[in-house]
């Protein structure tokens, strides 16, 4: 191979993805299915240590493809088992993921672009403007991180995986970047992959209403959903994405997912803002809300995570369980997310990782509200 010859990042593909590309280099399906196994089920990236290859195609794979992890810039760890980690994805960006240790579960928050361009008003990422979509090997490079620095500090014997759960509410916005996620999710679901199930899996989203369509065609794992107003107006200014996709398309889009989910709910999630979203009054019109739409959910509480430039403030621990009651009361099931990872910046919409924008605001808000799927001109 002359030196110029580019490799291919194996991370790349999900398991379907990595037997074309076999095919199409002449060799056999179950090869690539070994391959995958040795990347995603035991960490390795050294074609060398696959023992059970063949010498030939070791060397093909040594010369023409490469299984390359995200450099890591740097780890946080709090005094409550949070690790943080900020990924180099290049040209100035970087990403976050983080790893939240609970007693049943180890849930990984997972990035899915270099900042976002739905530019909520509560959201630090979205502050920070949009870069770029992650690509597949991206995304799955941080799960591939932590789930093996993980799986060798916790001591772990061969084949107990350390992560259980993984949600994708880290930087950016999922279904925006839609054609990388859903080979990323193939692969955590896939039994020689991360083998997790569709239950633990979970999408978090702004409310890109074609796309949830197509998910729950393509890969239904479970479903968030950010609510954050029950009325279009409030949600208009908080969650720009609303003027393309009002309340009342997004919770028929969340009706039409429930018949393919793997849950019989739809989480919504609702960030509580001092004086801006957190009345009972506003309570009361979610309840009615998710009634007339014949969304079966549960509601999930974020206190505000506060960051300098917003100008909000975290609504008080009375207020968010007054709200809390209105819907309890209703037979909604809610909860108040606890916060982790407080001392390291770890918590929902505190990820800024470093994102070189490369919108103007005025761009991003009209990029925001147009068509899904979104790919700015660098
Ligand atoms: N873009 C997706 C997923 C990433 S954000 C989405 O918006 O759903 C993950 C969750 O963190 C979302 O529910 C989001 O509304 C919430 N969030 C964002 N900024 C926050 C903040 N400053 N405090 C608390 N929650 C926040
Ligand atoms: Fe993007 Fe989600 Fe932040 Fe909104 S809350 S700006 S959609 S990452």
């Amino acid at each position: 191979m002359s030196a110029a010859q580019a490799t291919t990042n194996l991370l790349q593909f999900d398991r379907e993805g990595l037997v074309e590309w076999f095919a199409r280099h002449g060799h056999a399906a179950f090869r690539a299915r070994q391959v995958f196994r040795w990347m995603h089920q035991k960490g390795v990236a050294d074609f060398d240590a696959m023992s059970d290859l063949a010498k030939p195609l070791r060397q093909f794979l040594r010369e023409h493809a490469t299984i390359a992890a995200l450099p890591v810039v740097t780890e946080s760890r709090s005094t409550d088992g949070t690790v943080k980690w900020l990924f180099d994805v290049g040209q100035g960006n970087a990403v976050e993921a983080v790893f939240i240790p609970e007693a049943q579960r180890n849930t990984l928050c997972v990035s899915s672009q270099a900042g976002c361009a739905v530019n909520c008003k509560f959201c630090s990422t979205g502050h920070q403007g949009f870069s770029r979509n992650l690509q597949t090997w991206e995304i799955l490079a941080q799960l591939w991180h932590a789930e093996f620095t993980m799986r060798r500090e916790l001591g772990l014997a061969e084949g107990e995986r350390a992560i259980s759960n993984v949600v994708m509410m880290g930087m950016g916005e999922p279904l925006q970047n839609y054609a990388a996620l859903v080979p990323a999710l193939r692969t955590m679901l896939d039994d020689d992959g991360y083998g997790l199930s569709r239950r633990r899996v979970t999408v978090s989203t702004s409310g890109v209403v074609p796309m949830i369509d197509r998910l729950s065609q393509d890969c239904p794992v479970a479903l968030a959903v950010s609510l954050h107003a029950p009325v279009d107006a409030l949600r208009d200014e908080l969650v720009p994405l609303n003027r393309k996709y009002p309340l009342h398309e997004l919770l028929a889009a969340c009706r039409r997912y429930l018949d393919f989910a793997p849950r019989d709910f739809i989480t919504f999630e609702y960030c509580m803002l001092d004086g801006v979203n957190d009345t009972p009054a506003l309570a009361q019109e979610l309840v009615r809300l998710v009634r007339t739409e014949q969304v079966h959910c549960k509601f999930n509480l974020i206190p505000f995570n506060p960051f300098p430039e917003s100008g909000l403030k975290r609504s008080s621990a009375a207020r968010v369980s007054a709200f809390a009651q209105v819907l309890l009361d209703a037979g909604i099931v809610t909860t108040v997310r606890k916060t982790r990872g407080d001392d390291i910046d770890a918590a929902c919409g505190q990820l800024a990782g470093e994102v070189q924008d490369r919108t103007r605001r005025v761009i991003r808000m009209q990029q925001a509200a147009a068509a899904p799927s979104v790919r700015l001109s660098h």
